[in-house]
């Protein structure tokens, strides 16, 4: 019997919390038999920093900075299959609250008013990434081909995507994982 090649899953966090991350590892043992037909590149859960060419990719978090924008552009470019997964990467989620108040008011909320500060002032180190001025869902920046909705999608959910995919079947989310909350 011929074994198909392993499907290569790369997986990112934006401007994420990592819940969605922590769901998928919710899949328990059902992960040591998805390992029988994945094997992981770039992702949090493994050391792999630069991309290689993958089958899928799975993002999480939505667009706060530039960063996220050259990060997210070198999935799509590498990745067959970009998944949106979870609400930030879907509409900007939670992080998207800032949309409601200008990015100076924000930085100045969090770095220059806030009592009992020592030394309050924006960090403006060249290293760290600028501030986009909005939080962006992910499909405003690249083209994506799924979209896996919940903060965090259920590790139900992870488990029957990813085996469909490894089915080579489409991909159907049914009506008990479909949720947003
Ligand atoms: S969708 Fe929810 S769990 Fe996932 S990164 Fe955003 S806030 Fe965290």
């Amino acid at each position: 019997m011929t074994h198909k090649p392993k499907l290569k899953l790369a997986t990112t966090s934006l401007a994420g919390c990592f819940g969605c991350h922590m769901s998928f590892l919710d899949m328990d043992e059902r992960l040591i038999e998805l390992l029988e037909h994945i094997e992981f590149d770039r992702s949090p859960f493994t050391d792999i920093k630069q991309l290689d060419h993958c089958d899928i990719g799975l993002i999480e978090g939505g667009v706060c900075n530039a960063e996220n924008v050259h990060v997210l552009r070198t999935y799509r470019a590498n990745c067959r299959i970009l998944v949106a997964v979870g609400a930030c990467a879907i509409n900007g989620g939670v992080p998207a609250l800032r949309n409601h108040f200008s990015l100076k008011e924000c930085l100045e909320e969090a770095y220059v008013k806030t009592p009992d500060m020592i030394n309050p002032h924006i960090p403006d180190d060249p290293e760290l990434p600028l501030l986009l001025n909005k939080v962006y869902p992910v499909h405003e920046v690249v083209k994506i081909d799924y979209f896996l909705p919940g903060c965090p999608p259920s590790a139900d959910t992870f488990y029957r995507f990813l085996s469909e995919l490894i089915e080579g079947k489409e991909p159907q989310i049914g009506k008990v994982e479909l949720r947003y909350d």
